[in-house]
């Protein structure tokens, strides 16, 4: 009888191996490992095409060994020569444990073993070092074959180098962190948005606005201010492809401060599509993103925003001084209309009356031309106010202003001021000044009524807000209040309500009503607030186009 050749034998053992561990898979074999084996083997219970089946097991790309079960290696495929450097006769007989490198945690040989021995495959990856001394990582999967008792026979080992893998993820990962390194030093807000608006990634800036923001999500506030400030959806010039630069935007963030300016600008860009069907570039679905960068530019802004003040203050000192002067001159008039009506209704009465009247009469009427002279003298010395160009109007700016032009005077009467001013506040149409000198009306009034009530302590609260198509001011003070019976007779001519009446013309709330209804807008006292007074006025707001 011939003695069998060494590669009979290493047929023999992978034949015994593969067919007993494929007619009884051990429990947690993962799936892929059956199909291979199967396709490879065929149908164990048929006889097996030994060589063919040996030569694709010794052909095979993944690096192969059978162990007994010691991990004494009984057979090692090419794949494993390849990659370990060891040749099938460096290894034979030798534990597996030749290929291991004390970069493996010794926990993880545990848990291995514990898994194998309670017959369970076990997959996972090992840092593993080939004959020259180089490691590599290893991606191995060890699944236990029992034989014929149910013992543990022998183990099948499979692994290929994952390295390069491994690399490439520590590049991206560590590139990752160079991306968000470089964005959260960046001083400016850097946000990738998908086309429904929502944020992909953004930077530090990014969530330091969020906080001020009390949660809301900065890129949707600022969407909202570009829509409502500046008429532009900037997730509509992604989709059309366009980029746009240096759009400024104005924005409240709650606890005061003051409104925060941001120049924002946007570049489209596309995701490419890494789903399996774009991988021969036919079905590419590649996703539309927006790059969007808001620069903070509020100390800039403030900047030139107080050397606008100075000037607005002595253009307010200017109109209020006009204003004061239309508003006397205005009271003097009306005044005088009434005399000279009843006059004239006595002329009339004399005039169809008896004879001897007649030198009354002549008075009368030389009362009534002087009168009437007077009045026209008077109308003409009436002030007429510069007449200015309507523009688009943010209402929180305005009402800023005003309350920083009063900043002194709030502090001199101890007033606590509560500013309250919607986050985004779409633009009115209106005029600028006429409307500063309505604020500035409102709040003096509520000063003036606070100074009036002494005792507690004095508070003034301002808020803006958008009802449907309008925007609506409200002006709060804790002092005295307006009666029921008042609310209306406060915006009549001449109607004074203060206990100190020295200066009052009465024709404050007229001519601010009068502002008001030239804007299309409506005044109130409103009714149902009862500790102190609440101003309310409606302005209709720009609505931008459908
Ligand atoms: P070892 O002293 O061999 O073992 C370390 C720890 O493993 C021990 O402290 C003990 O907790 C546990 N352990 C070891 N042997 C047994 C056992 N018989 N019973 C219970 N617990 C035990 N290792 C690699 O590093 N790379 C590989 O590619 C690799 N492939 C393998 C393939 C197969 C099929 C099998 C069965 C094992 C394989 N191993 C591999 C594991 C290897 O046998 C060693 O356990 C490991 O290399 C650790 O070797 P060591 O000399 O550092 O320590």
């Amino acid at each position: 009888m011939n003695r069998p050749s060494s590669t009979d034998l290493a047929i023999q053992t992978v034949n015994d191996a593969l067919g007993e561990f494929l007619a009884a898979p051990p429990e947690g074999t993962p799936s892929e490992v059956i199909e291979l084996l199967t396709l490879v083997a065929g149908d164990p219970r048929a006889p097996l095409p030994t060589r063919l089946y040996f030569e694709a097991v010794q052909k095979s790309p993944v690096a192969i060994s059978i162990t007994d079960a010691r991990a004494r290696i009984l057979y090692a495929n090419q794949a494993f020569e390849a990659l370990t450097g060891y040749s099938v006769a460096d290894v034979r007989g030798k534990n597996e444990s030749i290929l291991s490198s004390n970069a493996t945690p010794e926990s993880i040989y545990k848990q291995l073993w514990r898994t194998i021995k309670s017959k369970k495959s076990w997959s996972g990856t090992l840092v593993n070092q080939a004959k020259d001394g180089s490691e590599y990582l290893a991606a191995l999967t060890i699944t236990p074959v029992l034989g014929q008792h149910g013992d543990v026979a022998y183990f099948l080992g499979m692994h290929r180098d994952v390295t390069r893998e491994h690399q490439l993820e520590a590049k991206l990962r560590q590139q990752k962190r160079r991306i968000e390194t470089v964005l959260d030093a960046a001083p400016v807000l850097v946000m990738l948005l998908d086309s429904d608006g929502k944020v992909c990634l953004d930077n530090h800036e990014c969530k330091k606005l969020l906080g001020d923001l009390l949660g809301r999500e900065p890129a949707e506030v600022l969407r909202q201010a570009l829509q409502e400030q500046a008429d532009f959806d900037p997730l509509e010039a992604m989709r059309d492809g366009q980029s746009f630069r240096d759009v400024e935007v104005t924005l409240e963030t709650p606890g005061g401060g003051g409104p925060r300016w941001f120049s924002c600008s946007g570049t489209p860009a596309s995701e490419a599509d890494a789903s399996a069907r774009s991988f021969f570039g036919r079905n590419k679905d590649d996703e539309n993103r927006l790059l969007l960068l808001a620069n903070e530019i509020t100390s800039r802004r403030r900047v030139v925003e107080r050397a606008q003040l100075e000037n607005l203050r002595a253009r307010l000192a200017e109109q209020q001084m006009i204003h004061g002067m239309r508003e006397a001159l205005g009271a003097a008039t009306y005044q005088m209309q009434g005399p000279l009506n009843v006059i004239q209704a006595a002329l009339g009465m004399l005039k169809g009356g008896r004879a001897d009247s007649a030198a009354l009469m002549g008075m009368l009427e030389e009362i009534s031309a002087s009168g009437r002279q007077a009045m026209e003298t008077l109308q003409a010395a009436v002030p007429s106010e510069a007449r200015e160009a309507g523009g688009l109007v943010n209402v929180n700016e305005l009402l800023r202003q005003v309350m920083e032009l009063e900043t002194d005077r709030l502090l001199a009467a101890g007033i606590v001021v509560d500013w309250q001013p919607t986050p985004v506040l779409p633009p009115i149409t209106g005029r600028k000044n006429q409307l500063r000198c309505l604020f500035k009306h409102l709040i003096d009034n509520a000063v003036l009524a606070l100074e009036e009530q002494g005792g507690m302590q004095p508070e003034l609260r301002l808020s803006t807000t958008t009802v449907d198509d309008l925007v609506e001011v409200t002006v709060q003070d804790n002092g005295p209040g307006i009666p029921a019976n008042r609310r209306f007779k406060v915006f009549q001519p001449l109607f004074v309500g203060w206990r100190n009446r020295r200066g009052r013309a009465g024709m404050g709330l007229t001519l601010a009503q009068e502002i008001v209804t030239e804007h299309g807008g409506c005044i109130v006292v409103d009714p149902d607030h009862n500790k102190g007074c609440c101003i309310r006025l409606s302005l209709r707001r720009v609505v931008p186009d459908a």
